[in-house]
């Protein structure tokens, strides 16, 4: 602000000006368990959880898995699947799918192996809400339970969601750091004059001869901001001059997925099966698994191993692990060689759904 503001009027000293919304640092005291919030602003992480709420692994144990069959494809099956996916392709006529001869139709082995862990994160961070008289639940009815100890209700397992709760006992009223308890702020777009200088005339009323239009030569116009006010209610307590602050606790549940299939089709891409489903003929839930056995795919066993402890790794140092499951599924793929009009081709049926992948399709065009 310089000089030339003063002829904008007179302004109260007495009601602060608006400033950030969040409070200083240091407004709040910490409360033991809960240490590092900033002022207000963002969230602590309370992680890793103490041991007590961690699950540890046992050592050497390991789960046994049951032997499985290969599903096949009949003929009727994989040209009713063809059929289906050309006539969803534009460009492909349906013909050579109804006449063609099938040659094999030659089931292959694909397992997938899934591990899902069920994680629950605690964060904590200061609030603040108006204060209208409502009840305080504060120190004065008790010490604040540690960030793990407040009890939540648990959603249904392997699914997200995030839950926010307030610490009990942590709440605290205190005079709006915003108006220092005005319920009123100057506006910061004209320091409470309710007026400013006209930006086109620089204040002066004149713009080279001429009279100044928009201020119509009065060289300064009413604050849009305050509605030439000059004051506004307190953005941050809403009038209410006070502010009841206390610990926000939030609660995320995450069901973390990674899946593997061995890859072993060179010429099916793998991303095709991540849209379909297998049929899971093991399927292992325990608040902690353990790694896969004797079962006859080696490169399944040692994936799960691998992918149970970069999980525990990973989830128990930042969360809690609730509980996890371990599935193999067998994902139906069979590959299928034809001729039609004296040529070989070849396409593959694959997932539940029997989809159809085929680089090369005969056309219509080249036949008799
Ligand atoms: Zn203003
Ligand atoms: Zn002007
Ligand atoms: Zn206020």
């Amino acid at each position: 602000m310089d000089e030339k503001d003063e002829d904008l009027g007179e302004f109260d000293p007495n009601i602060p000006e608006e400033g950030p919304t969040a409070p200083p640092p240091g407004w709040l005291d910490d409360v033991h368990g809960y240490q590092g919030h900033k002022g207000g602003e963002g969230d602590a992480p309370l992680y890793p959880p103490p041991p007590a709420y961690n699950p540890q692994p046992e050592l050497n144990r390991n789960t046994l898995v049951p032997n499985v069959r290969v599903p096949t494809v009949s003929e009727d099956v994989a040209r009713e699947a063809l059929l289906k996916f050309v006539e969803s392709k534009w460009r492909y006529s349906s013909k050579p799918a109804r006449n063609l001869t099938f040659k094999e139709l030659r089931p292959i082995t694909v397992y997938r192996y899934r591990l899902e862990t069920f994680s629950e994160t605690r964060t904590s961070g200061w609030q603040f809400e108006p204060y209208n008289g409502q009840v305080v639940d504060g120190p004065q009815f008790g010490v604040s339970p540690p960030p793990w100890d407040v009890p939540v209700s648990l959603p249904q397992r392997f699914s997200d969601r995030v839950e926010k709760v307030r610490v009990p006992h942590s709440s605290i009223v205190k005079v709006c750091h915003m108006c220092s308890g005005c319920g009123r702020v100057r506006c910061s777009g004209c320091h409470g004059r309710g007026q400013k200088r006209c930006p086109f005339c620089h204040g002066h009323g004149r713009s080279g001869n001429k009279r100044c239009t928009s201020c119509h030569g009065r060289g300064r116009k009413r604050c849009i901001s305050c509605s030439g006010q000059g004051l506004k209610t307190c953005s941050v307590c809403h009038g209410s001059q006070n502010l009841l602050h206390f610990i926000q606790l939030t609660v995320t549940w995450k069901n973390n997925v990674s899946d593997f299939i061995p890859d072993r089709q060179p010429d099916f891409p793998d991303k095709k099966f991540e849209k379909v489903t297998g049929d899971p003929f093991f399927v292992d839930e325990s608040v902690l698994v353990y790694p896969i056995q004797g079962f006859p795919d080696q490169e399944i066993c040692d994936v799960s191993t691998k992918m149970i402890h970069e999980h525990l790794e990973r989830f128990s140092s930042t969360s809690r692990i609730l509980q996890q499951r371990q599935t193999i599924e067998l994902v139906p793929l069979t590959q299928a060689y034809y001729t039609y009009s004296g040529k070989d081709f070849g396409f593959y049926v694959y997932g539940m759904e029997n989809k159809v992948f085929t680089s090369k399709y005969p056309s219509a065009c080249s036949i008799l």
